[in-house]
């Protein structure tokens, strides 16, 4: 073969790789049987790492599949076997984890490499009231998972001593900048005095003020998922909404919709939709990447408030 045309082959792969790096789907575009190099414990964190994974060439994986309930969600004993086995095991923290909480100290212990990423991720109070409580739910601003993404790269390339990580978390943390245009464009018919966001539990701080929006209600109090409403609290909130004329309320693809249906029962008036607000969505979704989650909602809160 000629200098030259060897060359071009050469080129040629290169632009396959590149093109690769680009498309950013959570689907593994990756040899089959290959061990993932990583492992996320949410599904959306999940969503994250696999478009890094995925430009670099290699698989991860999520211990939590779409639909499950970060809040309450514990691992197998085989799930907690592979932590240890992981280069590096992405987690939310700041308490998002709530079912695992032991494990995850526990695996750290015997010598998992974790990373952390909401602490890293300017955290805010859940409640200005409550200031000693971070808000977890930092996954719905996708500024904050732009800066994720470069974190997980680089925390990959350290855990792997392979710098593609490092590359491909600046691709894709600034694929994350795009979509955050993307999703204020979508949102963009709403007016001001319509951005108010009624939800299942308090999972939109971080969202509302990056986009503008007030959280003026959450059917479970707390910040959690598992806490029981008062009729006292119920008949408030009732009130509230009904004062602030939205006819959309939302609720979570993984959250028990008891609550947030039981508010639309006794409003009258409302509607309730239905967000992927801390799971993606399954496979065929459209919600079944992080951007694509993102866009979901926006669509679905701009159908439902504008
Ligand atoms: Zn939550």
């Amino acid at each position: 073969m000629k200098p030259r045309a060897l060359l071009a082959l050469t080129l040629a792969a290169v632009g396959v790789f590149a093109a690769g790096c680009t498309s950013g789907g959570a689907s593994s575009a990756s040899p089959s049987g290959q061990a993932p190099v990583a492992i996320a414990t949410t599904s959306v964190l999940g969503g994250v790492l696999s478009d890094i994974t995925t430009c670099a060439g290699t698989t991860s994986t999520s211990l939590m599949k779409p639909g499950d309930d970060a809040h309450t969600y514990a691992l197998s004993s085989e799930q907690v076997a592979q932590l240890t086995k992981a280069k590096l095991v992405v987690a939310n923290g700041l308490g998002f984890e709530e079912g695992m909480t032991k494990t995850l100290a526990n695996a750290k212990t015997d010598g998992a490499n974790i990373l952390e990423v909401a602490p890293l991720l300017d955290p805010q109070p859940l409640d200005a009231t409550q200031a000693s409580a971070l808000d977890p739910h930092v996954f719905l601003d996708p500024s904050r998972m732009a800066k994720a993404a470069d974190l997980i790269g680089a925390a990959l390339t350290k855990a792997t001593g392979d710098s593609k990580y490092t590359d491909c978390g600046t691709k894709v943390s600034a694929s994350y900048t795009d979509l955050d245009a993307k999703v204020t464009e979508i949102m963009a018919v709403v007016p001001a005095d319509k951005r108010k966001l009624v939800t299942d539990h308090e999972s939109f701080g971080y969202f509302a003020s990056h986009f503008h929006f007030t959280v003026i209600g959450v059917a479970i109090p707390g910040g959690s998922t598992d806490a029981e409403t008062s009729s006292a609290q119920l008949a408030t909130l009732v009130a509230t909404v009904k004062s602030s004329g939205v006819r959309t309320i939302f609720a979570s693809s993984s959250v028990n919709p008891k609550a947030i249906q039981a508010l639309a029962t006794e409003v009258g008036t409302v509607k309730v939709s239905t967000l992927y607000a801390e799971s993606l969505g399954a496979p065929g979704s459209g919600a079944d990447t992080y951007a694509g989650m993102m866009t979901t909602n926006a669509t679905l809160i701009a159908d439902g408030l504008k």
